[in-house]
């Protein structure tokens, strides 16, 4: 049995007593309202615990059928799924496992709503508010000009609504409830009088509910705002949200090189098992560390690929780094293990569970064979 401190590196470690923490402040939002919070998987697909999660919350939503069958493969709840286009080759198949099926434009919902219907599976329509509250991320922002993410209310056809039982709007990214009032009042203004015939509004992802600061008081104004006046069941989606700051990437320093500052090689990499670092990007905040030049030794932390701009951050310690000193990287349980690679053939960090006493069960072990099997 390991600990933290004694698993193989690298390695994603899931803190479950922090999920559960998080998991409790969903399901209070759910009681407290009545909406019905899923899990949204691209965010965090460990179907370990998803027997867990569903003690929890509502069920999953999915990005198209992979996501779509681990849901109802591994938590068998409520199974919602979105994609800007669907598959011929996939349709039946998504209809025989969702209950909830989003279209992303009149011309998909045309295309396929009987289909869904023979399986009587809901239909809603992705809409896009055209109100943009994030600055800084204009990748991440859906209500951007020229953003193929949702039906604008130039292209909604109010006499094609024959069907469609709900609407979904995802325009936040780690963002607090102040912003979901902004972008509910547009959602009203725009489509609030095709909410009266319909039977849910999905609020989408984005929300940070768990997050120490955020105001659930106004996430539940807007909830129970929403299912009064327009008799609907709301849906949230979060992703990060429920694995927020529940899981760490342990490493380990295999060599220091110096060229004007010190740089520590680890054996991560954030273009391989961090991508977010690079793709959004943020500093991860990385334990007993400090700011550079806030505790005696500072040091570059980067990896062993060949892309020169491999390089997590600045960090600084109380000791100088070793060969061998193990550090752990926080809040790794989101969009890393579902997006990681194997540039340069770098080895995938191995996915261990830690429990509330302290032991921690490997769940995964990675090897070539994952490598090459991918490629052939
Ligand atoms: C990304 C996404 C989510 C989850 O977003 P988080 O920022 O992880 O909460 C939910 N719904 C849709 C449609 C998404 O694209």
């Amino acid at each position: 049995m390991y600990t933290l401190q004694s698993v193989p590196t690298p390695c994603y470690v899931i803190d479950e007593a922090a999920l559960v923490r998080n998991l409790q402040i969903l399901q209070g939002v759910e009681k407290r309202t009545g909406a019905k919070i899923l899990l949204a998987q691209k965010c965090f697909s460990n179907f370990a615990l998803y027997p867990l999660i569903g003690k929890y919350i509502s069920g999953t939503t999915a990005s198209g059928l992979f996501e779509a069958k681990l849901g109802a493969e591994e938590m068998q709840k409520e199974n919602h799924v979105f994609s800007p286009a669907f598959r011929a080759e996939e349709f039946e198949e998504i209809c025989s496992i969702c209950d909830h099926i989003v279209f992303n434009s009149f011309a998909q919902k045309d295309k396929w709503i009987k289909t869904a219907q023979k399986y009587g599976v809901s239909c809603g329509i992705r809409i896009n508010p055209e109100c943009s509250t994030q600055q800084g991320h204009a990748i991440y922002d859906p209500c951007a000009p020229g953003s193929r993410l949702g039906v604008t209310l130039e292209n909604f056809r109010e006499d094609d609504l024959d069907g469609v039982e709900g609407l979904h709007f995802h325009t936040l990214c780690e963002q607090n409830s102040d912003d979901l009032k902004t972008t509910l009042a547009a959602v009203e203004e725009k489509f609030g009088k095709y909410l009266y015939g319909m039977k849910w509004l999905n609020f989408g992802g984005g929300h940070h509910i768990t997050r120490s600061d955020y105001d659930l008081r106004t996430l539940e104004e807007c909830i129970l705002h929403v299912r009064q006046k327009y008799g609907v069941e709301v849906y949230l989606e979060p992703g990060e949200a429920v694995a927020l700051n529940a899981g760490y990437l342990a490493t380990t320093v295999l060599e220091v090189v110096h060229n004007g500052i010190d740089i520590a090689l680890l054996d991560t990499s954030a273009a391989c098992h961090m991508p977010d670092v690079l793709e959004m990007p943020y500093r991860p905040p990385l334990c007993g560390a400090g700011e550079k030049g806030e505790k005696p030794y500072t040091y570059r932390l980067s990896s062993c690929t060949c892309l020169a701009g491999d390089v997590i951050g600045d960090y600084s310690f109380d000791a100088p780094l070793q060969e061998g000193d193990r550090l752990y990287f926080q809040d790794m349980a989101i969009y890393s293990m579902v997006k990681n690679n194997t540039f340069n053939g770098m080895p995938l960090p191995s996915i261990a569970l830690l429990k509330e006493d302290g032991s921690c069960r490997i769940l995964k072990r990675f090897s070539y064979a994952d490598f090459k099997g991918r490629l052939g």
